[in-house]
Order: structure tokens, then sequence, then C-alpha cells
């Protein structure tokens, strides 16, 4: 069909992007790799500077993405192959197995419950545990299980639960073609690999975590229940540290540029901590506070009123004993040394791009940037172009950016797609 647009990620700016084509009559294939839209934005407790929750925003999106009869909904699906040029592309779309009956299952859980298997829920970012049959997200959409296959022990619980006869034993991928007139990629990104950064102890000790295993421990719908707890005791901790820019502004992981958000986030989850245990002693280890949009200095001041003590330097190791965790830092504006015994550590880890980006790059012809960010036309006066006409960029593509930036280059590129599909319409009349 000319008169459609494939949009390629579902986080928030493909969300956005699909949502103002469709409202404007414009067939959107939106293609998403997991088997939810949401991207990770769903994983998120609340969004700074004004603290609402993120599921509360981007629930009724995701709610209108799946009723919208101008969306057709690719989950758990890539794209293989991008043939053609504006006005005219045909993307080879391979769909995943789920080994469920999508049109008999209803989405009621119970063979989730019924399930024996647990194994490592990367939603959860490894704090919690899911079900060898599972949703990928608590508002997974579409309201669909995928049996894992390769943890599946073939045990029959399941089956024999589901009233709807709805889990298969073998289903094979498929693989459809889809014409378009433009392309919008948006498919987000992925985090630093903290292990990277060995001299903090992540994964040696347990009490030192990620931003993302906090913003999980923090959410009412997460492993805990909202609950903050130290991995090694399962306590309330008394001292937390945050420590900014692990693998963001760092030349010896080679990642030279600032994740943009990581500041803001810590101070939001410092700000949520103290609101929910005020006796907590807060520290942030930073290089910079960047604060940079609109409510965020204030939001900065507020987390300092509040009590958050912010401390310029960052530590050059963690270390754990029987007394607990340590780390020397330097307060780089007093040149004291000082030595901190907090109860849990949370590294501030940095974006990289999305696993997938490159190939996508290269099946589209797009160049990427040293950095592995997508390089658009012009980052000053067009951020949603590339060299190829037809094929545009948002969010988190390009570089790392807070929701607001993503969302409104979700917008933009789907202006810039609605006016190919109106050329290419004319052209084919
Ligand atoms: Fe419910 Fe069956 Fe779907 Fe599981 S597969 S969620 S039991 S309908
Ligand atoms: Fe879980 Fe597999 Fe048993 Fe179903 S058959 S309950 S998915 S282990």
């Amino acid at each position: 069909m000319v008169g459609s647009v494939a949009v390629i990620g579902a986080g928030v700016a493909g969300i956005q992007a699909a949502l103002d084509l469709a409202n404007h009559e414009i067939l959107v294939h939106l293609i998403e790799r997991e088997p939810s839209i949401g991207g990770h934005m769903a994983q998120l407790d609340k969004t700074f500077p004004t603290n609402d929750c993120a599921m509360c925003i981007l629930s009724p999106k995701m709610a209108d993405v799946a009723r919208h009869p101008m969306i057709q909904l690719h989950t758990f699906s890539t794209v293989e192959n991008i043939e053609g040029e504006v006005g005219n592309f045909t993307l080879t779309i391979r769909k995943m197995p789920r080994f469920i009956d999508e049109s008999l299952c209803n989405g009621c859980g119970d063979c989730i419950q019924i399930c024996p298997v647990e194994v490592y829920n990367r939603f959860d970012a490894g704090i919690g545990v899911r079900k060898a049959i599972y949703k990928s997200q608590p508002q997974a959409i579409p309201d669909l299980v995928v049996k894992d296959a390769e943890h599946c022990i073939e045990c029959g619980l399941c089956y024999d639960i589901c009233g709807t006869d709805a889990i298969l034993k073998e289903q094979k991928e498929r693989v459809i073609e889809v014409k378009v007139a433009a392309v919008i990629v948006a498919v987000g990104y992925t985090l630093f690999d903290t292990c990277k950064k060995s001299q903090f102890g992540y994964l040696r000790f347990s009490d030192v975590i990620t931003s993302l295993e906090l913003e999980r421990m923090m959410n009412a719908s997460g492993p805990t229940g909202g609950e903050l707890r130290r991995l090694s005791t399962g306590q309330t901790p008394r001292s937390v540290v945050f420590i900014q820019c692990v693998g963001s502004r760092d030349i010896t992981v080679e990642r030279p540029y600032c994740s943009c958000v990581c500041c803001m986030a810590a101070i939001k989850n410092a700000i949520q901590i103290l609101e929910k245990y005020p006796e907590t002693e807060v520290t942030i280890c930073y290089q910079d506070i960047r604060a940079y949009g609109k409510g965020y200095e204030e939001y900065y001041k507020r987390a300092e009123a509040m009590g958050v003590h912010f401390l310029r330097g960052i530590p050059g190791a963690v270390d754990q004993d029987d007394m607990g965790v340590s780390m020397q830092v330097e307060n780089t504006e007093t040149k004291e040394m000082l030595s901190l015994h907090p109860d849990l550590v949370i590294l501030s880890v940095g974006i990289d791009p999305a696993p997938d980006l490159s190939k996508i790059a290269e099946l589209l012809g797009i160049p990427l940037e040293e950095t592995g960010f997508a390089r658009a036309a012009n980052d000053a006066v067009a951020p949603v172009l590339t060299v190829k006409p037809g094929i545009y960029i948002a969010g988190t593509v390009s570089a790392p950016k807070d929701i607001p930036d993503t969302v409104a280059m979700g917008e933009a590129a789907a202006m810039k797609a609605f006016r190919d599909v109106l050329a290419a319409e004319v052209k084919n009349s």
C-alpha cells in the first residue's frame, strides 16, 4: 500500500510517531522486536521533573495503539530486509514464534500461574524472575503470553489449564512483506555493560546495583512491590550512594559522550527514596550535574533542599569486606579524601546504541557516528532527517536524550513521513 509508513521500534518515540500518523488516516506498520510495545519507558517508575508515574503516561498511548484501526502491530518481529526508495520501500519482517494461537489467547495468565519454571527476568533487570510462559511486562500490549521454548520443560501443565487451548507445541517463524512510502527508525537504546567498569564490583558485590535495577525496585509493580531493599540482607538500606557517569564521559571505555538523562534520573530516585524513607542518607557522587531541561535545575535544587548530599568526585573503585561496602572518593571541590560506607551503591549506567541499530542502518544505507548512534543529516537543523530520502530517525537512535525530546522527535519524524506519503499518493494518482 503506497499510503503507509513503517515505524521500526515501539518505545515512546515509535508509539508517538505511529499514533500521529494513524490519527491522520495513514496506515502504520509498527514493528517491535520485543513481545510487547512500550520500550524502556515501561520499566521506569516515575518521570522527572514532575514525578509522574511513567506508565500512567505511557499505558494510555499503548492502549490507543492496540485499538487503532490504522496501526498494524508486528510484535516479536524483526526487519530482515529493506529495498526501494522514498515512496516505495519493501520491508521483509520476520515474526518469531510465541507458541501461542494469538486468536485464542485472552491474556488471562492462568498458564503463567501454573508454570513451575522460573528464569531471569530481563524486564526486571534480573532482580525478579519470570516463568517459562510469560508476559514480557505486566501491562503487555498485545495482551498475550509467550512460551519460551528454550526454558520450557514441556511438563504439560499450561496446556491442561488453558481454557481456550491457545498454547501450541509447535509454531514456525513467519516472514511477511509490507510496502511503505517512508520508514521511521526508532529502535531506542540499550544500557552500557556495567561489567566493563569492573572496579565498581557489579555482580561481585550484591549491594552494588544498577540504576535500572533501582527503577524496578522502586516500582510498585516491580519485584519488591516498590520497596527499596539491600540484595544481601533484604533489609531497607540506611545509606545509599549513587555513582554517576558509569559508561558515560569516560574514554577508558570508549564512551566519550554524556548519556544525558542519568543525572536527572539519579536526582529523581534520590527524591523518591527520601520521600519514602526520610531517614536515609543519600549521596550522589558526580562529575558535573547536568540539569539542562525545563524545570530540571529547580528539581535539582529541590533535591538539595530535601537533604540529598551532592559530592563532586567519582570513586576509583568499590570494595566489600565483612564490614560491608566501602569506597574512597576525593571531593574535588575541597580536595578532601573521604571514605564512604553505604549500605547500597547504585551505578548510574550510561546509554549505548541499540544492538540492532547497526544492522538496520546497513539495510537502510544510513551512516552511523563513531559512537554507534545514527548520523542525522544535520543535528542542528534537521535532527530527524538522514542522508537517505524517506528514512527518518527518532528518539535515542541518534544520541541519548530524555523523554520530552524523544517524544518531540517522534512527532517530527511522523510529520516528515506524512509528507512522503502525500507525495507518493500524488505521484500514483
Ligand atoms: Fe490464558 Fe491460555 Fe492465554 Fe495462557 S495461553 S494467558 S491460559 S488464554
Ligand atoms: Fe511452563 Fe513449559 Fe510446563 Fe507450560 S509446558 S507450564 S511453559 S514448563
